[in-house]
């Protein structure tokens, strides 16, 4: 079939796809609005918006990002009730922003895309329901953190009783007064012991690597803060500004520069922060051997009072295996359990996938990802026109704010896509030379990050690279602002 005219192309309204309905997929339907386009679908295989907040239900869930930054810069919520708000809170606020902005109409939920292929200069979906739909742009919101990692550990199914993944809680099994263990220590671990402690008989949290961890007290947001923000908006825009800045000239400065003064505060405040454990045992047990911050720094207001609690049981032998009853450690040990959780992590090289992404000429983003995943300034890929991603391969992640990440993606992507319906062109995918450039600077970039310090971590690819952004944010927003349309083939 011949490809649409220019003509044909500006004549009929341009239609998108957008993969995925949480945070980034609604930001997405509603830029999409704002800027005219109404014939969009967005396609969510679950039942519900949210994405990771809708999936991360376990107690103690909340966002370590504090909440007046992590919410859209065009819908601040005057409302949150803590510094750092539950995951029940976000998730309403998400639901009630998809809601304002009548985001429903266009959501086909419990539908999941199987296949999409360009072709003949559009976009062919399929879903696993056997629907077909065709889109002249795909915009893939599809997370980072969100395919679950379960560890190889022998006798895993072996467990006689609840056994699951920190992000697939089963709220059917009643934790009160029940021996629970946690395996892992990241931050969904550190979490739920601040979580569950108190409320389960005995916490056994499960260490392969100690934590540092930086103190973030969580005060309630008072009535009278709350009703300042609700009728003085410039007020709550300059308490979200003064969060922006100092979290982008601090901890963002932090990570980029191993040898940073601003890296240097994070060290001590999370040594004074270990000092609080008064058992030097257990201090020493919670001692990281590697530099703050190496691996995604955990901000917690009550881990170290929490694993201080009777009730709670560092175990820092290695696990030998899972029994019916329990998990077996290295020493020998059976420690007897009710509840096993992994909180292990994410497969964090998947993106898109497990969807099948056919490009231009048949190539096929599995081949092209079969090493790792990669995506000029984490956004577009060579020969995937016309299909763009937020928070997609090596963009910032870790401790910022993945909204502000996304906010500034599409409003460069709307750019590219302006491009189209201005009738430049009618494909837009960057050039291989322009993606291995970028490629190779990110990587030297990354030579001088605490992430290469010594330490295991999600951050690291297979070469043992951090698959992240490694320049200041300030030079993100910049590189955001306007495409540099030189890097881009431009198809007309
Ligand atoms: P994670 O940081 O990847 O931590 C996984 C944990 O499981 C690690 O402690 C790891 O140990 C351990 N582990 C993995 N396999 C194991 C095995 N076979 N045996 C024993 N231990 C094993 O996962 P996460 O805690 O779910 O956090 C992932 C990311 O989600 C975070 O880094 C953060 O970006 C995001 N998150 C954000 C928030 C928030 O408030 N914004 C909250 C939760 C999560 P090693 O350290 O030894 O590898």
């Amino acid at each position: 079939m011949p490809k649409n005219t220019s003509k044909e192309q500006q004549s009929k309204p341009l239609r998108f796809v957008v993969i995925g309905a949480g945070m980034a997929g609604i930001l997405s339907a509603i830029k999409l609005q704002e800027a005219g386009f109404t014939d969009f679908t967005i396609y969510e295989k679950a039942d519900r918006f949210g994405g990771t907040w809708r999936e991360n239900t376990y107690p103690g869930v909340a966002c370590d990002v504090p909440s007046h930054l992590y919410n859209y810069s065009f819908s601040p919520n005057p409302d949150w009730t803590h510094v750092c708000s539950p995951g029940d809170e976000i998730l309403a606020y998400f639901e009630d922003v998809a809601h304002k902005y009548s985001i429903e109409e266009n959501t086909k939920f419990n539908t999941e895309i199987s296949r999409i292929e360009f072709q003949d200069g559009r976009w062919h979906i399929e879903t696993g329901q056997g629907e077909k739909d065709e889109a002249d742009f795909i915009i893939a919101a599809t997370g980072v953190l969100h395919h679950p990692s379960y560890p190889d550990i022998e006798g895993l199914e072996d467990f006689k009783g609840p056994l699951f993944h920190s992000a697939r809680w089963d709220h059917s099994v009643p934790i009160e007064g029940k021996r629970v263990a946690l395996i892992g220590t990241g931050s969904s671990a550190i979490q739920m012991t601040g979580g569950m402690v108190g409320t389960v008989s005995d916490l056994y949290l499960f260490q392969r690597t100690p934590q540092w961890v930086l103190p973030l007290p969580n005060p309630e947001i008072d009535e009278e803060t709350k009703e300042l923000y609700r009728t003085d908006p410039a007020a709550m825009q300059s308490a979200r500004e003064e969060l922006y800045n100092n979290f982008s000239d601090n901890f963002a400065t932090a990570v980029i520069d191993a040898n940073s003064p601003q890296l240097q505060m994070v060290e001590q405040l999370c040594k004074a922060n270990l000092d609080t454990v008064t058992d030097p045992e257990l201090r020493e047990q919670l001692h990281p051997d590697y530099r703050a911050a190496c691996k995604r720094l955990i901000m917690s207001p009550n881990f170290y009072e929490a694993i201080q609690d009777p009730s709670a049981h560092l175990i820092t032998e290695k696990i030998s295996r899972i029994e019916p009853n329990g998990i077996r450690t290295v020493d020998g040990k059976l420690h007897e359990l009710d509840i096993i959780v992994l909180a292990t992590g994410f497969r964090v090289d998947r993106f898109l996938r497990p969807i099948e992404v056919v490009g231009r000429d048949g190539v096929a983003l599995d081949e092209v990802w079969a090493q790792r995943p990669s995506g000029y300034l984490s956004i577009s890929i060579p020969n995937f026109p016309n299909l763009f991603m937020l928070n997609g391969p090596n963009g910032p992640v870790g401790n910022f704010s993945l909204i502000d990440v996304a906010e500034l993606q599409f409003a460069y992507i709307m750019q590219l896509i302006d491009l189209v319906k201005q009738g430049r062109c009618q494909e837009v995918s960057v050039r291989q030379e322009a993606a291995d450039h970028f490629e190779e600077d990110r990587v030297e970039a990354t030579k001088n990050t605490v992430w290469v310090t010594g330490c295991r971590s999600w951050y690291l690819d297979d070469r043992g690279v951090p698959a992240s952004w490694p320049w200041a944010f300030s030079r993100f927003r910049e590189e955001m602002a306007k495409p540099k349309l030189e890097h881009y083939e431009l198809v007309p």
